[in-house]
């Protein structure tokens, strides 16, 4: 792909440059420098979207839900064979190594795989007895909204499964990662995908979800980003009594025991945190370590964190690229600024790297006040803190004590420890001895402040599907 190529905008099976005429500046974060404009959609762009979805409704809810699979899994090859040259636009774009962008979009073929494979029986009529049955059926028209930090894997979810559930959609994708977007269009339309069925819009956040969100042919929502903005949607939705999936923030606890192989866990934490300069949602940010190991685990973690070797994203000597925007910097000088003025200690990193791109390295921060921001903020960044505890009632209480519950981990042999922090760690999911992000094959979402809905295998088409209660039938019938 060509430098300054202007990335347009797809409605009624077209791409256009969008009705305003504006457009947006998208930046390469290692170095600042403009790569390219992103089309701004007007409201008329907006509507002409929602009438071709609503137009393209009928034909594509009533296409025998194999086919629709088929059309996925053919998008899926489509896309697998793209990968390389995906990656290479999403590493440019994001900030992320290539290394990450290659294994993200093996992940987004995954989704597209696993959606296209369970299409049919996702979509089957299923018996509640002799005479009932349940069939389920399209909600109708999804928007969708999908962030810059994993946007091929989220775009891939959430297109997956809307398709496999007989829903059009309008995809607002991330203006910072545009190319993500175009390459899934590319790969669904290659595959065949009916005009009017999927449209991608860029432009104005909050007008776009306004504008799509005020028509009553939207009948689901689905975002994934902050908790101000998820709720604002949510407020939105109410209006017209659209169904909400929220994935939204989260701040996930890692729990070290005394007894965990404190090397490799150490390591592990390195290696999932600082994957895509930590702006990812799962990612660990509060290290709490039992106190008779807390300071050998604390030096073991910060090797780790100094071996992470932080450069540019098509350098396959990097671990680390930049972070993806200049308000990411910004955040990290605010919440490192807040910690050590409540009289924490920064024992790596804390500081900006002085050379063009936003670079901010890993930064461990111990001896953290317990109002710090950084404690009570999601930090979507480079910034792990850790602190002792002494009691597992007490690493239960600070691993809780925040307001999301999306992700949380922990290390220990002991069965009875095990069996403990499974049932008593507030969270939407729990990983035992390893640290691991989402699947296609399974249900995942958060808890409190960290959104509801799932998103993921046989839940996350459901999410777009009602469930038609049939009453006096003898036999499930065939779709
Ligand atoms: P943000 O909340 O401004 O934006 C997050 C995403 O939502 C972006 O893609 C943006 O385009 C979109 N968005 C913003 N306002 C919107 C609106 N009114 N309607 C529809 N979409 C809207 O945050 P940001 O500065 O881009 O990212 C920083 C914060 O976002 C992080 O601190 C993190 O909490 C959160 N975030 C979470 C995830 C996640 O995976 N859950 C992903 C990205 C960002």
């Amino acid at each position: 792909m060509s430098a300054n190529i202007n990335y347009k905008l797809f409605i009624n099976g077209t791409w256009r440059v969008g009705g305003s005429r504006a457009d947006l500046p998208l930046l390469n974060p290692a170095t600042e420098q403009e790569v390219g404009r992103v089309a701004v959609a007007s409201a008329s762009d907006l509507d002409d979207a929602l009438m071709s979805a609503q137009a393209s409704l009928p034909q594509w809810s009533n296409m025998p839900a194999e086919e629709r699979g088929s059309l996925l899994i053919r998008a899926a090859r489509i896309l697998k064979a793209k990968a390389e040259t995906a990656a290479a636009a999403l590493s440019r774009e994001q900030g992320k190594t290539l290394g990450e962008a290659k294994g993200e979009y093996a992940r987004a073929v995954e989704m597209l795989e696993w959606n296209g494979a369970h299409a049919g029986k996702t979509s089957a009529p299923f018996p509640i007895d002799e005479k009932r049955i349940i069939v389920p059926e399209g909600i109708g028209l999804v928007a969708a909204f999908t962030p810059w930090n994993y946007p091929a894997v989220l775009n891939a979810r959430k297109l997956g499964a809307s398709i496999a559930a007989g829903c059009p959609v309008i995809l607002k994708a991330a203006e910072e990662t545009p190319s993500a977007g175009l390459y899934m269009i590319e790969a669904l339309q290659e595959a065949g995908l009916p005009r009017g069925v999927v449209s991608l819009v860029f432009g104005n956040p909050p007008m776009i979800s306004e504008h799509l969100l005020a028509s009553p042919f939207v009948r689901a929502v689905s975002f994934t980003g902050s908790t101000p903005v998820g709720k604002q949607l949510a407020k939105i939705a109410a209006g017209n009594l659209q169904r909400c999936v929220l994935e939204l923030g989260g701040h996930a606890p890692v729990v070290v025991f005394e007894d965990a192989d404190l090397s490799k866990t150490a390591w592990a934490i390195s290696e999932y945190k600082f994957e895509c300069a930590g702006q990812s949602c799962n990612a660990p940010s509060r290290i709490l370590v039992e106190r008779s190991i807390y300071k050998e685990f604390l030096a073991k973690l910060v090797r780790a964190a100094e071996g992470i070797r932080v450069g540019a994203p098509d350098d396959p000597d990097t671990d680390m690229g930049p972070m993806a925007n200049a308000k990411r910097i910004e955040a990290m000088e605010r919440l490192t600024k807040d910690a050590v003025n409540r009289g924490a200690n920064i024992e790596t990193g804390g500081k900006r790297i002085p050379r063009p791109g936003f670079y901010w390295p890993p930064t461990i921060v111990s001896n953290i006040h317990p109002k710090s921001q950084v404690l009570h903020e999601e930090p979507f960044g480079p910034i792990l803190t850790v602190a002792p505890f002494d009691t597992i009632e007490e690493a239960i209480e600070q691993a809780n004590d925040t307001q999301y519950g999306l992700a949380s981990y922990f290390f220990t042999e002991s069965p009875e420890i095990q069996n403990r922090m499974i049932r008593s760690l507030a969270a939407g999911a729990v990983s035992m001895n390893h640290l691991k992000g989402v699947s296609a094959d399974a249900p995942n979402a958060g808890i409190k402040q960290s959104g509801y809905g799932y998103e993921g295998g046989v839940e996350g088409v459901r999410a777009f599907q009602s469930l038609k209660l049939v009453n006096g039938v003898k036999a499930v019938s065939a779709q």
